[in-house]
């Protein structure tokens, strides 16, 4: 059967799903993400630069980097490193929880745990809200016994943790706070920019997200000492005389990689009011869809929207998870189970001692499924994109 286009190019309610044999939404095909990087002209000015002073490495575009940040995020300290996974681990490192407790989501990326694990703590995984799907303050309270060295929590696509909720728990039990915000440059917490809450925040400039340095991280921090230490952490260590401190890593950003995030970062504001805008758009085109939604948003925050994933109940959508991705992929839509499986189901972590048993966060990891969003994504795509959730919803039974 032949899919009618209307104006934008939007495919009629009436249609038949791709994978029953109507006409996909996307022959040529959605990738999850596309990368673009906004100024060729001003990069190639900036590595001709770098190229020319003969410094490659931690100099000059990496301070400059970590001023333009600090700036945003109105913190007084940000240190650029490698990755987001390197900062979590300086920064775990810092805050002293080698042998000892770390609570997390389990409901994140693998990267939250293994920092934690190559800080020398042990990852201890307690439940999400089930609306936002961030760390839940009463399961985090209920994981924080005695032995505990540090909570974190994930700003999962975008989305705002309850910052005060977790602030008071950390104060109650008397341990740091550390953010995971590989996702969230750029997202606010009732107008506050995320990146100055708890001891530390670290962000990832990897391609997925929405700041891009090729590979990179940023760590936002309120303590001028932390911040301090993350330095030297980077560099080995070494305060310069090369009779190390204390066992560090090579964790330096790289002047070129420096450059790509300084001219990323000056497009962020736009971009992430466009993403918000498309995620408006698909909200209010799915909404009144039975069994799916998105993850909550609190009155007055912002997200970046790193990811737009939905949330299926299979018994009122009419199939589950992995039918509607194989539904959308006939379509030629792209989509992820972020994040399928759960931490603690993974090889890496299930293996050791008692089982744990996360049933909110089990029954969200097989419901979740993220679906194609990038900053300069057109309105006519993203609702093309929910016309075709909303025709596989119709027909899902007959999957
Ligand atoms: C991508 C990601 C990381 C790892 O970031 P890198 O910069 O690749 O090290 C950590 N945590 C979360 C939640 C992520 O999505």
């Amino acid at each position: 059967m032949a899919v009618t286009e209307g104006a934008g190019g939007v495919a009629r309610e009436a249609a038949v799903p791709a994978v029953l044999g109507g006409s996909p939404a996307f022959p040529e095909g959605l990738p999850l993400t596309r990368v673009r990087v906004p100024d060729r002209d001003e990069l190639a000015r900036r590595f001709d630069a770098i190229l020319d002073s003969g410094q490659l490495t931690d100099g000059g575009t990496v301070r400059a980097l970590e001023e333009a940040a600090a700036a945003m995020l109105d913190v007084p300290h940000v240190v650029a490193v490698s990755s987001c996974t390197s900062g979590l681990m300086l920064a775990l490192q810092a805050l002293g929880v080698a042998g000892r407790r770390v609570v997390m989501p389990s409901f994140t990326f693998s990267a939250t745990a293994h920092a934690a694990h190559w800080a020398g703590g042990e990852p201890v995984f307690a439940e999400i809200a089930p609306d936002t799907l961030t760390l839940d303050p009463a399961a985090a309270t209920a994981a924080a016994g005695p032995g505990t060295g540090a909570l974190m929590a994930t700003h999962v696509y975008g989305t705002p943790c309850d910052v005060e909720g977790l602030r008071a728990v950390a104060d109650a039990r008397g341990v740091p706070l550390l953010y995971d915000a590989a996702h969230a440059f750029g997202s606010r917490r009732g107008g506050v920019p995320v990146g100055g809450f708890g001891a530390a925040e670290v962000f990832s400039l990897s391609p997925t997200k929405v700041v891009v340095a090729a590979e990179g991280g940023l760590v936002a921090t309120r303590d001028a000492a932390l911040a301090e230490r993350i330095r030297l952490g980077r560099g080995y260590g070494n305060p310069g005389d090369y009779d190390c401190l204390f066992p560090g890593l090579n964790a330096r950003m790289s002047e070129l990689h420096a450059a790509l995030a300084l001219v990323s970062l000056r497009t962020l504001p736009q971009r992430v009011a466009h993403r918000g805008a498309l995620a408006a758009a698909f909200a209010a085109r799915i909404a009144g869809l039975p069994g799916v939604r998105l993850p909550a948003l609190a009155k007055g925050d912002t997200s970046t929207w790193k990811d737009l994933t939905l949330i299926v109940d299979p018994t009122a959508f009419g199939c589950d998870v992995p039918r509607l991705a194989e539904a959308l992929r006939a379509e030629g839509i792209d989509s992820r189970r972020y994040f399928h499986p759960a931490v603690h189901t993974q090889k890496a972590y299930a293996r050791t001692g008692e089982p744990v048993r996360l049933p909110v966060t089990e029954e969200m990891a097989e419901r979740v499924l993220t679906v194609p969003l990038w900053s300069h994504m057109d309105e006519p795509t993203i609702l093309r994109v929910a016309d075709a959730v909303a025709r596989i919803q119709e027909h899902a039974t007959k999957l």
